[in-house]
């Protein structure tokens, strides 16, 4: 079981839309997937079919001890994987769990009650560098961490290449960098093309080779409660995605890459 957290404390970056057309795709290609919605406004929970407004268990039930693990998982019948949903509520955990044991550590016990049970766990982390995000990256084998290129990106990703050097340091000696994703692109933009040229030159290997394109179809498909595949499978944006899902194989399983070339 690869446990893999999408971070970067900017908003706005791709972060849902990867985590959840990510899981969907890993789905589509014969995966068992499990999404974690780790930020409290829900956007993935609502983006892979599932009402938050209607939750008894959830990750903030499940972090504070309320709820266990198998009773808040839920299945997204529009994304073909499981989903531990989340709701508002969530924005409380930080204050909740103040004083509470092994705080950052929460989700990382709760899912080694799943261990076998999925090939991928994949958690969307709030924008911001603090707790919820905290117990992600104590959770995870490795972060994605996805940018726009912009004028500001790089600046952000220096903070966060930090935080990792000193969570590897403290309180998760396996974690890595799984990867930085380029979302959002636009190929007519010089400016996108100059910050994804200096990306390249500075990340080599740890960059994508799949670039995410601005593609409306993806913006469009959450208010559908819908993964990509789902609303519209032959866009662009779908495509990029699936592509993403392959290439994240074909680096864990050099097997995969030799049949899916
Ligand atoms: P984050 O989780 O990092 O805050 P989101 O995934 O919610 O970012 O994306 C921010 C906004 O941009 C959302 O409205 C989303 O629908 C839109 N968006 C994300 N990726 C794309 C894309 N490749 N093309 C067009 N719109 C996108
Ligand atoms: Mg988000």
């Amino acid at each position: 079981m690869k446990i893999l957290a999408i971070a970067n404390q900017k908003g706005g970056v791709g972060k849902t839309t990867t985590t959840v057309n990510l899981a969907a795709s890993l789905a589509h290609l014969g995966k068992r997937v499990l999404l974690v919605d780790l930020d409290p406004q829900g956007n993935a929970t609502m983006g892979s079919g599932i009402d938050k407004s209607k939750l008894k268990h959830t990750v903030y039930t499940l972090l504070i001890g309320e709820s266990s693990v198998a009773e808040a998982i839920q299945n997204s019948e529009t994304g073909g994987f499981d989903v531990l949903p989340t709701n508002r509520e969530l924005a409380g955990a930080e204050v909740e769990l103040v004083d509470a044991d092994a705080r950052e550590s929460r989700l990382k016990s709760a899912l080694e009650a799943l261990a076998g049970q999925y090939d991928f766990v994949i958690l969307d982390c709030p924008p911001a560098l603090n707790l919820l995000t905290l117990n992600a990256l104590v959770a995870a084998d490795s972060v994605m961490i996805p940018m726009q290129c912009e004028y500001y990106a790089l600046e952000g990703l220096s903070d966060l290449v930090g935080t990792l050097k000193r969570i590897k340091q403290n309180l998760n000696r396996k974690i890595e960098i799984e990867g930085l994703l380029r979302t959002m692109f636009d190929p007519r933009s010089t400016l996108a093309q100059q910050v994804s040229d200096q990306l390249v030159k500075h990340f080599t290997s740890k960059l994508y080779h799949t670039v995410i394109p601005r593609n409306i179809r993806l913006a469009e498909a959450p208010s559908y409660g819908r993964p990509i595949l789902a609303y519209d499978k032959s866009s662009k944006g779908a495509q990029a995605y699936l592509q993403l899902a392959e290439e994240l194989l074909a680096r864990h399983n050099p097997q995969h890459s030799a049949q899916a070339v």
